[in-house]
């Protein structure tokens, strides 16, 4: 007799995927995640964070929470609605509202988490979500939490999303437009011109996850949003702060009536303790340091063309990415994962993405440069490069 409680169901899915050869061991970093990180005892230089401006690690940030800490302790002891909302929650939130030029911001756990509440207090049965393929899964899950209809149209395709429009449009109370700003497999900008065009044509909201643009593109770092010239016409924008933010976190940036109303129906806000407050100061400051001064942004840029510029030198197909965002293609699968484990030999930490997070046969390595390389280390990491690449196709 098997005992139920050996969980037999779920060793045989494990090992299908040990099966299919995508089973993946978590790796452990054994140091902060900055520029080089250590990996089973060896020190690597790191190309696989999200943390675009090096503000994971920053004095600044670190000095920030340590200081909220000896004022306010390590937890904030509540939700949002109940108890949990301090004087800096609210300061990060004004302060987030002024840097993306929005009348009001409420604050999330996490990007994901932000999504996750905001879709379904927006929406309700009557209303049609309509949503790029390539949305995150965050934006996926949130809309399986609201009762509106749904509809997909394909991936930055603007006649595909016109026809959902003159097929569904009038068969609905209010219809949301969602896509990511920026889409972090290929680094790729929505078409948010268009998006928003067609969704004045047709009377629609528009939903825009920026987490991959926000301390990135635009003035400053102020989002995808900044970048096309379209305050005002956004009627949500979603940012994370887990990411250039080097903390964690998630935000809506929109109207004061939105956020009175997330106060009330935002169910993260209602049933989840708020963020604690050594995340909320230093963010606090992450975003006076953005608004300050456009030198991380542009480090980041910086570094990011230099390492796309060598590595289009040397031959290797980068895509058609217009954001530091760097996937690096090798095609194949299992030679995707044999690269980058040939790479971390070599010293260099990148992530395989390979079926089904991406279309069979453009795996690649995706490669996230930031504010806190050094040049060496980038010219370093493309030597790496080469060698493997040499190394394999013999
Ligand atoms: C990373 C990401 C999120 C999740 O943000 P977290 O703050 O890490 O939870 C949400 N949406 C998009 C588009 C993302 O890339």
């Amino acid at each position: 007799m098997t005992n139920i409680h050996d969980l037999d169901f779920l060793s045989k899915q494990v090992h299908d995927l040990k099966d299919q050869g995508v089973y993946r061991k978590i790796p452990v970093l054994e140091s902060a995640n900055d520029a080089e990180v250590i990996i089973d005892g060896k020190s690597v230089i790191n190309l696989c964070s999200n943390n675009y401006l090096g503000f994971a690690t920053h004095p600044r940030l670190k000095k920030a929470a340590i200081d909220a800490i000896e004022k306010y302790g390590v937890g904030a002891g509540a939700v949002k609605t109940i108890a949990g909302n301090l004087n800096l929650h609210e300061e990060l939130e004004e302060a987030l509202a002024k840097f993306k030029k929005e009348e009001a911001v409420m604050l999330f756990q996490s990007g994901f988490n932000c999504n996750a509440g905001v879709i379904q207090a927006i929406t309700q049965a009557g209303d049609l979500i309509i949503s790029d393929e390539l949305n995150h899964a965050s934006i996926i899950d949130g809309v399986r939490l609201s009762r509106a209809d749904k509809a997909v149209f394909k991936h930055s395709d603007m006649n595909d999303l016109e026809r959902v429009l003159i097929e569904k449009r009038a068969q609905y109370n209010q219809v949301l437009i969602i896509t990511d700003g920026v889409f972090s497999m290929d680094g790729d900008l929505a078409k948010l011109p268009e998006i928003v065009e067609l969704a004045e044509k047709y009377k629609c909201l528009t939903y825009v996850d920026d987490a991959h643009g926000s301390g990135v593109l635009g003035e400053n770092g102020r989002g995808t949003v900044d970048h096309f010239h379209l305050h005002g016409r956004i009627d949500f924008t979603i940012g994370t702060l887990s990411k250039a933010f080097g903390v964690i976190g998630g935000y809506v940036a929109g109207k004061k009536i939105m956020k009175e109303w997330l106060a009330h129906r935002a169910r993260p806000l209602l049933f989840s303790t708020y963020l604690p407050p050594a995340v909320v100061a230093p963010l606090i400051e992450a975003v006076k340091m953005l608004s300050e001064s456009d030198e991380y942004t542009k480090a980041c840029w910086d570094n990011a063309n230099y390492f796309k510029e060598k590595m289009k030198k040397a031959g290797f197909n980068i895509g058609h990415s217009e954001t530091p965002i760097t996937p690096v293609f090798i095609g194949d699968e299992a030679k995707t994962v044999l690269f980058s484990k040939t790479l971390l030999n070599e010293g260099v930490y990148v992530s395989p993405i390979i079926f089904p997070t991406v279309p069979k046969g453009t795996g690649r390595v995706r490669v996230m440069v930031s504010a806190a390389h050094t040049k060496a280390q980038l010219d370093q990491a493309i030597e790496c490069f080469i060698k493997v690449k040499n190394s394999l196709e013999q």
